[in-house]
């Protein structure tokens, strides 16, 4: 009998052991997997607000990717593009390589090759218009600090292939001190071949993009200057809208709708009319166009009354911006430049617009590897921009981040000087006028 009580506890003890070795398994497999799930889920907030305001644009469903980069590392930045085939992709350095390096696909970028063809994403009522045959002219500025070649070469010759040449002054290219070697001789050696159209200005150091397209501004002899990224591809018939609306009101600022140049595939889709915005942390996104603002005559091909820029790629007349103070020059390598002018674009008497009938395709880059650099110059802008324009409303600001209110923003006296001269308005006033949505937005943080 006591044989019979000691071998049921033996075997019970074995398959309890069994059990709980197996429950243990089942529990760390799970745990593991929704780990990997949450990593390979891009945390952008931007996501989000892809979800939030989809919206319709004659069959396009894609809200174009932002102007803005979410700090990640590189292993988060790979893991979330390529999901399950993160482990296929370590294999493929060069790719890899080329990713964190440039921000995009340069395998794909590299067969695309210097030029391509890409689809004509405009509302078909845009073909029904037409524009005067004199326009002011454009002086193109296009700077770039170690771009992948083919993809500056396609911006470059998306511009010569589908800008008429009467309009278009010249190209200015500023290399903002890249060190990559084909972007020395190599491309001196490739754009000979738009001779006559291309100014080509190398700076001695790294002046960062804001400098960079005041020294690109500062070389220019057209009337209204356009700036593009270097890894733009504009679309048919683009200039001609921009300028048109400038020819019209020379205080009007303008940006083409930004179609999505997918940075793992390249390929080019169109985006939704949209407006730019931004929230109390200072972060752009974009945002739904107000219903009214379609209701006019030219429907969703009318101007749209757009309270802030998404970044480097518009359209402004040279005078204008030499008026307007240009760019705030103590500004550091990136960001913030956007939101500033389009304050003060607002605040100072002129008006920002997005032009549905004009696309240029752009590529979003979401990591590079200067990322950690341009966070910090972001932070530094930001602060120069608040205190010169929120007025009151810099508390808000605050609000989301006590820390900054510490923070060293250099001297802004003659950005402050500059205001009083403009006699430019309260950001009460922007508020109230151009952007009312930020102010209801106030307790959200
Ligand atoms: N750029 C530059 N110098 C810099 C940083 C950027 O000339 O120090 C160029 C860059 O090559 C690009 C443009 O400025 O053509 C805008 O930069 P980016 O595309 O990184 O900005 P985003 O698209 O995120 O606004
Ligand atoms: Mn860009």
């Amino acid at each position: 009998m006591t044989n019979v009580i000691i071998q049921y506890l033996f075997y019970g003890t074995i398959i309890f052991g069994i059990w709980t070795a197996l429950l243990f398994i089942c529990f760390r497999n799970n745990y593991g997997n929704d780990q990997q799930k949450k990593i390979q889920e891009p945390e952008s907030i931007w996501s989000l607000e892809t979800n939030v305001h989809q919206q319709d644009n004659n069959g396009s469903e894609q809200i174009p990717k932002p102007h803005v980069r979410a700090e990640r590392t590189s292993k988060d930045r790979l893991t979330a593009l390529l999901g399950t085939n993160v482990n296929v992709f370590y294999s493929d350095p060069e790719l890899a390589h080329g990713l964190l390096q440039y921000g995009f696909n340069i395998i794909i970028s590299r067969s695309l090759g210097k030029e391509r063809e890409v689809p004509d994403t405009r509302n078909k009522m845009c073909l029904e218009k037409h524009y005067p045959k004199y326009l002011p002219t454009a002086s193109v500025i296009i700077c770039f600090h170690n771009e992948e070649f083919n993809a500056l070469f396609r911006t470059v010759s998306s511009v010569m292939n589908l800008t008429p040449h009467y309009i278009l002054e010249e190209i200015i290219l500023v290399d903002d001190m890249s060190e990559f070697d084909d972007l020395k001789e190599k491309l001196d050696y490739h754009l000979e071949v738009f001779r006559g159209k291309i100014k080509l200005i190398r700076n001695k150091k790294r002046e960062g993009l804001i400098r960079a397209r005041l020294i690109g501004a500062s070389r220019a002899s057209g009337d209204v200057l356009v700036f593009l990224d270097s890894h733009c591809e504009v679309n048919r018939v683009w200039l001609e809208p921009l300028l048109f609306a400038i020819s019209k009101d020379p205080k009007v600022v303008v940006c083409p709708l930004i179609d999505v140049i997918n940075d793992t595939t390249l390929e080019y889709t169109p985006s939704p009319v949209v407006r730019g915005a931004f929230n109390w942390k200072l972060q752009f996104k974009w945002d739904n166009v107000l219903s009214y603002e379609m209701e006019g005559p030219e429907g969703p091909t009318g101007p749209i009354r757009s309270p802030a820029m998404a970044g480097g790629i518009f359209a402004i007349q040279r005078k204008y911006f030499n008026e307007i103070g240009q760019y705030d020059k103590g500004m550091y390598l990136w960001g913030g430049e956007n939101l500033e002018l389009s304050l003060r674009i607002w605040m100072c008497g002129g008006q920002l617009f997005i032009i549905p009938c004009s696309r240029v395709g752009h590529i979003s880059k979401q990591y590079i590897q200067d990322n950690f650099r341009f966070m910090q110059s972001l932070r530094y802008n930001n602060l120069r921009l608040v205190h010169v324009w929120l007025d009151e409303y810099k508390e808000q600001f605050f609000l989301q981040g006590p820390g900054l209110k510490s923070m060293n923003y250099g001297n802004i006296s003659e950005r402050v000087e500059l205001r009083k001269r403009l006699g430019c308005k309260s950001f009460q006033w922007y508020l109230d006028t151009v952007f009312p949505e930020l102010e209801a937005s106030m307790d959200i943080i």
